[in-house]
């Protein structure tokens, strides 16, 4: 079965535009997987964390895929690390090469420790809501019942809290 997924692409370490291109190659490499369609690449100030990091580069995607929600997390994960992103050594919201998280799948609830979709904080953050409701104006959040572009409106610039 082939399911619709949306993902959020983050980095904001090294060559960043380079990163998000380079995830969206490997991305398109995994098994029963294709990417549909991909947002602007935005420039964002980072939320949260140690001071002085570098502005991100966010971008969102749409996948189509036949793996089950776990199974695509366990590969973008693979993607991340693959691209040299070592978690063990990170701080809390600080500097990454590479971030992927799944927003959407189709209009599934999972509440797992290792996966919660709808991204818990997805409806919060401008620099997901934007690229989401570029590509994908009307996709409903399942939880909250509204679409990614009134998420967006809802979501008024500097008030979205940290990730
Ligand atoms: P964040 O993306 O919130 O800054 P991290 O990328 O460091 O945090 O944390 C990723 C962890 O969050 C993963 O190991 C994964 O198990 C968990 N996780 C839970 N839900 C999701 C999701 N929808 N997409 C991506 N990762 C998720
Ligand atoms: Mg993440």
């Amino acid at each position: 079965m082939t399911s619709t997924c949306y993902i959020a692409l983050g980095s904001n370490l090294g060559s960043r535009e380079e990163n998000l291109r380079q995830a969206l190659a490997k991305i398109a490499t995994i098994p029963s997987t294709g990417i549909d369609l991909v947002s602007d690449f935005i420039v964002t100030a980072p939320v949260g964390g140690p001071p002085g990091q570098n502005d991100y580069y966010n971008a969102a995607a749409r996948l189509r895929t036949e793996l089950s929600p776990e199974d695509l997390l366990a590969a973008l994960v693979r993607v991340e690390q693959n691209m040299g992103r070592d978690r063990l050594c990170e701080t809390r919201h600080g500097p990454r090469i590479i971030d992927l998280d799944i927003l959407l799948f189709e209009d599934r609830m999972i509440d797992t420790p290792d996966l919660t979709i709808p991204h818990p904080r997805m409806h919060e953050r401008l620099f997901v809501l934007r690229p989401l409701a570029q590509i994908a104006p009307d996709v409903l959040h399942p939880r909250i019942g509204k679409t990614a572009m009134a998420l967006l409106r809802a979501c008024p610039m500097g008030s979205c809290g940290p990730a």
